[in-house]
């Protein structure tokens, strides 16, 4: 490893992956796993703020282990685990709370968005940010990568760190002060219906979508209805926002251009996408599929990484109960 730093990132198994999240996120995720000391969970105890629903919420949380590994994440560089075989961040989320201000929660925005999509004010949507400085400092998390739309929630956790530190341990501090890694600061993509592409509006292309289904949401992405043969601005247009993602500079000016000339509609821009969708993913593709047959391996890389989480993990709660003065009369297992 080339230096100290602990990266520590979850992923919300609440629904499928889409393209946001890999341009957003996993792209950066993968590239960093090989690089740092990484432990990136499928935080399926924040899934459950939202999905109800055993059946689903299984499914979504293997779809994110075969959706990582199939897009280049190896298990020997960094751990890959389930939030829920490190039980003992709830467990420190429960000690965080203590230390937590309701002010602070009630300005939490994440909640508040959530709350106006139509999602059921739950208290675990309310508590969301601390039982997440509880999985970043669990491991002694140091750098946190995120979309700018997590900075609120990251600030939450340094505070929560350095109370902690100052409450209970202040002249041999437990938790380091994390900082997070902003990743693609001003891009928000678009989904099908021109809003952000969310899990939550229904909107979304699965980074694995192919066939017939992919083909349905590209045509399905709302356009104005400016006529073929006028000219168009590409930067006004949803196509061209995704087509952006995908293509080379060169292809992107000649796009750009054809766009400004007139002439090409966006029926031509949608074929393109489509092709440079399916091209991208083509060879990630058959590595899920192989993947997706040999579930046992998949349940070998999660429960590797799991082993490793958990010994980071009792190395931060032995001091956290020691310097907090929870007494255990058991012995521990
Ligand atoms: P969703 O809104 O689908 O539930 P999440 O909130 O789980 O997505 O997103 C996790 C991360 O994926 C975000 O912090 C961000 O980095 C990235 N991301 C999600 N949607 C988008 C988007 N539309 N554009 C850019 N990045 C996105």
């Amino acid at each position: 490893m080339s230096d100290e730093r602990v990266i520590v990132s979850g992923i919300q198994p609440s629904g499928t992956l889409h393209l946001g999240n890999y341009f957003g996120a996993i792209r950066q995720h993968i590239d960093l796993h090989k690089q740092h000391r990484s432990f990136y969970f499928i935080v399926n105890y924040h899934a459950l703020t939202t999905v109800h629903d055993a059946e689903a919420l299984r499914r979504y949380s293997l779809d994110v282990a075969l959706d990582y590994l199939a897009l280049g994440f190896d298990p020997s560089a960094s751990s890959l685990f389930l939030q829920s075989d490190v039980p003992q961040v709830t467990e420190l989320a429960w000690i965080l709370f203590t230390l937590t201000p309701v002010s602070q929660l009630e300005k939490g925005v994440a909640f508040k968005d959530k709350v106006a999509q139509g999602l059921s004010a739950n208290a675990g949507l309310y508590n969301y940010p601390v039982l997440q400085a509880a999985d970043i400092l669990i491991y002694g998390g140091t750098v946190v990568p995120v979309g700018a739309d997590q900075k609120q929630n990251i600030e939450i956790t340094r505070n929560l760190a350095a109370r902690f530190n100052q409450t209970f341990a202040p002249d041999d501090p437990v938790f380091p002060i994390p900082e997070p890694m902003i990743l693609d600061e001003v891009a928000v993509f678009p989904g099908i219906d021109g809003r952000k592409m969310s899990k939550s509006y229904d909107n979304t292309i699965a980074i694995f979508d192919e066939g017939k289904q992919l083909k349905k949401k590209v045509m399905a992405i709302v356009t104005d209805s400016t006529p073929l043969e006028a000219p168009k601005d590409p930067e006004a247009d949803n196509v061209f926002a995704l087509i952006k993602l995908f293509a080379t500079p060169e292809q992107k000016q000649d796009i750009a251009d054809a766009y400004r000339a007139g002439g090409y509609g966006y029926g031509h821009a949608k074929k393109e996408l489509l092709k440079m969708i399916s091209d991208r993913f083509e060879s990630c593709r058959e590595r899920r599929r192989e993947l997706a047959a040999r579930p046992d391996d998949v349940m070998d890389v999660l429960r590797q990484g799991a082993a490793e989480a958990n010994r980071a993990a009792n190395h931060f709660m032995e001091r956290v109960r020691e310097s907090t003065g929870l007494l255990r009369a058991l012995p521990r297992s």
